[in-house]
């Protein structure tokens, strides 16, 4: 089985901080990290890896210091790792970043792809959806957990839904997402972290995976942010001590005086 995992590099959003006069994200000087679902995500193919045998690739678009996630993955135990940069993708929105992918990945042979849900710093919850959409391969979003039958290609997956969860079966290939909370990611071992040193990450540009340049980073964007900014601060608000029920009479009071029931 060959699975593939796309990982996205994301400033600790614990301590972004938005420039008040452009809008735009402070990124020096902030750490960063590998996108929380994504390293669940990462997680979940290890897991399959050791239960079923699999080769797991990484990949990821970004600029060139995202290779830290890639070294990251195989010092977790993924096999090889994939890094798309290119000017030509800088600007991307997420149906330019999600062409990309989905343009390395048709150069690929896999059985799974696994994304993370969302990522923590764009939120959209795109990406991995519209690769399955351009690869025209089924998708199974807010994925849990998942399990093979060992006798054939059949998967039973766990989502999570509003209501509660469903389980599902599917076959490959197939692309899920992953929830961060649908396990706890094993840490980089330290035989994994010499052999990852050794591993060379296979890098790609735009001329390396043959989609069309208008469909790539700002040219390829229909979506242009308009403005970033951090909620402002609200007071602290009134503070009542009451038994419960007076507080429900208080609350729906407040409520009916602003007009929202
Ligand atoms: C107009 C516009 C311009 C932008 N310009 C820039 C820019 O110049 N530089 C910049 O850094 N960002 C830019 N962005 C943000 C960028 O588009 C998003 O970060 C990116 O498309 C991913 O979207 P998301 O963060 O919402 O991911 P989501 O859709 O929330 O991510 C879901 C999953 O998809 C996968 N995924 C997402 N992105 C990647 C990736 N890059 N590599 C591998 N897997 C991935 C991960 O598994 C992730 O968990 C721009 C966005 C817009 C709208």
């Amino acid at each position: 089985m060959k699975i593939v995992v796309c990982i996205k590099q994301v400033p600790d959003t614990t301590e972004i901080k938005i420039n008040p006069k452009t809008g735009t994200l402070i990124r020096e000087g902030v750490p960063s990290i590998m996108n929380p679902d994504d390293k669940s995500g990462l997680e979940v193919a290890l897991s399959l890896k050791d239960k079923y045998g699999a080769s797991v690739t990484v990949i990821t678009m970004g600029p060139p210091q995202a290779e830290a996630i890639l070294l990251e993955a195989m010092a977790m135990g993924a096999d090889d790792a994939i890094l798309l940069t290119d000017r030509k993708f800088a600007g991307a929105d997420t149906l330019a970043t999600s062409n990309a992918l989905a343009g390395a990945l048709r150069k690929m042979e896999w059985d799974l792809i696994i994304a993370g849900r969302q990522a923590i710093d764009g939120d959209t919850a795109q990406v991995g959806p519209q690769i399955a959409e351009h690869l025209d391969i089924p998708q199974i979003s807010y994925v849990v957990d998942i399990e093979k039958d060992i006798h054939d290609n059949t998967f039973v997956i766990k989502k999570q839904t509003e209501e509660g969860y469903q389980i599902l079966e599917a076959n490959t290939p197939l692309l899920i997402t992953v929830l961060s909370s649908a396990n706890k990611p094993r840490y980089m071992s330290v035989n994994g972290i010499v052999t990852a040193v050794d591993k060379k990450i296979c890098v790609l540009g735009a001329a390396n995976i043959e989609v069309d340049e208008e469909k790539l980073g700002l040219k390829g964007s229909p979506t242009k942010v308009h403005k970033a900014f951090s909620k402002g601060v609200k007071s602290a608000g009134e503070v009542f001590e009451v038994e419960p029920d007076e507080a429900v009479g208080i609350i729906i009071s407040r409520l009916k005086e602003k007009y929202i029931i």
